[in-house]
């Protein structure tokens, strides 16, 4: 058996299309969707992700911006831009791009956007609406999770009633996405590094979710033979110049019924969703909704 491969590409163009008309009928109204990343020194990871949003922002006919600034940047005169930022009637949207300096980690960095600019959606009073058991894609949703489900609702996963697999707690994957997994009615296992006998648990699963950030970990020993499980591999490494996931997915396509590709999977999705975000968030400022 070979699995059927989940690729971002038709949702992204469905989405991208629908954006772009959205984003034309803001502008009609003289209103100009518009964003800004605040990247803090020059990671290249980061930079190429940036390019990423600059491209699809300016594809739906948004405007981007880039804030840089120098590692040595003080933590007061960080919170003085984001400030600014956040004032600023010309910028509807704000991501902190992520990791920032040491010396800013510190910060609440969920929080320091405020909430109806927080197109990525991390604030607390965005993901208040996952954790209260909304299901509205309208909202600022965490980009990645928002992903995970548009791909599974485009391919008609079935996800109600089922049992997901999530690998890896983190704040902008794996917990938000356990609860928006649950608000559709799986069953939802929140695995980590500290889960014992990971096998068992992905064997038995209808879904599973790879947000590791170790290459190739899942092999295909995690999976029966001819399992109807179908496999989400978020997973962005680098190895050997090359991009892969968290999925060995050569030899786990032979055994699963679905997997995502790396790259042309969750990362394309997590990027429109993003763009997404963006204009929802122009909308919501355009009718004084905030
Ligand atoms: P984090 O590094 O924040 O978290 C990793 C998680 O994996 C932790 O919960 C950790 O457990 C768990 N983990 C680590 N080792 C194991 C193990 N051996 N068995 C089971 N669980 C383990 O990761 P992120 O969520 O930020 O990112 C994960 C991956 O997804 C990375 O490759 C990242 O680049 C990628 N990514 C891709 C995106 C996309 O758009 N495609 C978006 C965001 C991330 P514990 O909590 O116990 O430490």
């Amino acid at each position: 058996m070979t699995a059927r491969l989940l690729t971002a590409g038709p949702v992204v163009e469905k989405i991208k299309k629908d954006l772009v008309q959205r984003c034309e009928a803001l502008k009609k109204s003289g209103f100009m969707p518009s964003m800004a990343v605040v990247l803090v020194g020059d990671n290249p990871a980061s930079l190429s992700y940036i390019k990423n949003k600059k491209n699809v922002c300016e594809e739906v006919g948004a405007k981007f911006t880039l804030k840089q600034y120098s590692k040595e940047i003080s933590e007061e005169a960080f919170l003085n831009e984001i400030d600014t930022l956040n004032h600023d009637p010309s910028i509807n949207g704000i991501i902190i791009q992520l990791p920032v300096s040491d010396s800013l980690k510190k910060l609440n960095i969920p929080n320091l956007v405020v909430a109806h600019k927080d197109i990525d959606g991390f604030h607390g009073k965005n993901s208040q609406n996952i954790y209260a058991g909304s299901t509205d894609m309208n909202l600022l949703l965490p980009c990645t999770p928002k992903g995970i489900i548009c791909l599974l609702n485009h391919y008609k996963v079935p996800v109600s009633g089922k049992h997901a697999v999530i690998i890896g707690r983190s704040l902008i994957v794996g917990k938000p996405l356990s609860m928006m997994l649950s608000n559709l009615n799986a069953t939802v296992t929140l695995a980590h590094s500290k889960t014992k006998d990971l096998q068992t648990f992905t064997r038995r699963a209808d879904i599973v979710v790879a947000a590791i950030g170790i290459p190739r970990y899942l092999t295909a020993d995690y999976f029966n033979i001819d399992s109807s499980t179908f496999v989400i591999d978020v997973g962005i490494n680098s190895v050997d110049g090359k991009l892969c996931g968290d999925v060995d997915t050569e030899n786990v396509a032979k055994v699963v019924a679905g997997i995502t590709p790396v790259p042309g999977g969750v990362g394309p999705m997590t990027v429109v969703g993003l763009i997404e975000n963006l204009i929802t968030a122009s909308e919501k400022q355009m009718k004084g909704m905030i």
